[in-house]
């Protein structure tokens, strides 16, 4: 017999289940298995008396997460909760549990996070987890699609690398032979090359290194990065647009296709009409009339991103907005600087729910003022040839934006921590499972 899904039973019918012991309980003459599979659960019940003694025998010497078998028809049934139960005449252990669990995951019993990570693949039979990472699967598939269907290459690029363009700090060293190589803080210059490539139009969806020792809610030391790039632009609002379509695409397909996964989490989903942009000092401004004041030259810290999320969303009722404009000072040689302020970059980062998710620029494509910006940071673009060469050989206007999936996910489904929407974090303090 095939395989059925406890989806898909109908009553009346004979099928093969198969799945966990998620649950046995005898109650007088009555045993109840909850059988769980990937897709929910059906109960599965016994009676003394009418049920083959030989499955009995096997029910009584069963554990809680017991993999195991059944056959039986479907039957409809007023107390099982779904509508249907299970009549089992035949019933085979696959593979039994240890005794006891090493965590609790049935939601009725709190388990802290760091346990439940020593357990993860336990972790995720838990419903609620395991929608977590449906979301993220269908997160995935929507950002592919969108740009598949904006004309955008797919790309891979490596991740052994010499240092890149972004600060030093943050590089995980690693033995290259005889030599020091480093773990991809981001593909910023493989990204550029490749739209000068004659690709216009690139993305990659990859793991990004950063030894951050910090230790937050919402930094890993291995995240998955989303990166584009895009040649030919007008200005930095040619890439604010992608970012947008990008957040209306993910979210309209996440609220059409995991209805069922939305209903465990208590938040309140929805695409976004227009999301607003408003420039760093207008950010400023803003935040310094609620009592927050920032230096001309500072970035916003995460208090102010905060802060900022929730006046902007009490203003326009939206969850995200774009901050543009970011100082000079905070930001990277490679951003281009607008022609009348050279105190600022054309650049920004996009908040969701006060947490930042992205952050694109118009990148300086002019080779000789890209050597003086390098300069002014104390970079020398001689030393690195094969960025510097990328804009001698006919090169154009264009920027991009780097996002975090990870972020993406915690930001969604409002998670208190990062760590719960990566299947197996990585941080400061954990380099296992
Ligand atoms: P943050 O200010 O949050 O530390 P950042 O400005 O240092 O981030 P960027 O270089 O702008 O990071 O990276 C682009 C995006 O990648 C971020 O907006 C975020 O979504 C994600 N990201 C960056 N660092 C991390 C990290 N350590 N863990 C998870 N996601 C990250
Ligand atoms: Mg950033």
């Amino acid at each position: 017999m095939e395989r059925t899904y406890t989806s898909e039973l109908k009553s009346g019918k004979k099928v093969l289940v198969m799945g966990w012991a998620r649950n046995i309980r005898e109650l007088g003459g009555l045993i109840f298995i909850q059988l769980a599979d990937r897709e929910g659960s059906v109960q599965v019940t016994l009676k003394k008396g009418e049920t083959d003694d030989k499955i009995l025998k096997i029910v009584k010497e069963m554990n809680r997460e017991d993999c195991f078998s059944v056959e039986g028809s479907v039957v409809k049934s007023k107390q099982a909760p779904g509508g249907v139960e299970l009549k089992p005449t035949a019933i085979e252990i696959i593979s039994k549990a240890d005794t006891p669990l090493p965590i609790e995951f049935d939601g009725k019993i709190k388990t802290g996070l760091d346990k439940r990570l020593d357990y993860r693949f336990l972790d995720l039979r838990n419903p609620r987890n395991m929608a977590i990472f449906k979301i993220r699967s269908q997160m995935f598939k929507a950002t592919t699609d969108f740009f598949d269907s904006q004309g955008f290459m797919n790309i891979n690029t490596p991740k052994l690398t010499v240092a890149g363009v972004e600060s030093g700090a943050e590089l995980f060293p690693v033995m290259y032979f005889n030599k020091e190589a480093f773990l991809s803080q981001s593909p910023q210059i493989y990204k550029q090359m490749m739209v000068m490539g004659g690709f216009e139009k690139v993305y990659e969806i990859a793991p990004v290194f950063r030894a951050e020792k910090s230790h937050t809610t919402r930094h890993l030391t291995e995240f998955t990065g989303i990166d584009f790039e895009m040649g030919f632009i007008k200005d930095v609002h040619d890439v604010m647009d992608v970012n947008e379509n990008l957040m209306k695409h993910i979210i309209g397909h996440i609220l059409k296709k995991c209805d069922e996964e939305l209903k465990i989490f208590d938040i309140k989903l929805k695409v976004p009409k227009k999301i607003p942009r408003i420039t760093m000092k207008e950010a400023k401004e803003m935040l310094a009339k609620k009592g927050k004041k920032l230096g001309e030259k500072d970035d916003l810290d995460a208090e102010g991103e905060k802060l900022l999320g929730k006046l902007m969303n009490e203003k326009t009722g939206e969850d995200f907005v774009f901050v543009y404009n970011y100082p000079w000072e905070k930001r990277p040689f490679y951003h281009m600087k607008p022609e009348d302020d050279p105190s600022i970059t054309s650049s920004f980062d996009l908040i969701w729910n006060g947490v930042e998710i992205s952050t694109g620029a118009q990148r300086e494509h002019r080779y000789d003022i890209l050597k003086k910006q390098a300069k002014e940071k104390g970079v020398n673009l001689d030393e690195m040839k094969d960025y510097g060469n990328i804009f001698l050989f006919g090169s154009m206007p264009h920027g991009g934006t780097g996002f975090g999936l990870d972020r993406f996910v915690e930001c969604l489904l409002k998670l208190e921590n990062i760590r719960e929407a990566i299947l197996l974090p990585r941080d400061p303090e954990r380099l296992t499972p």
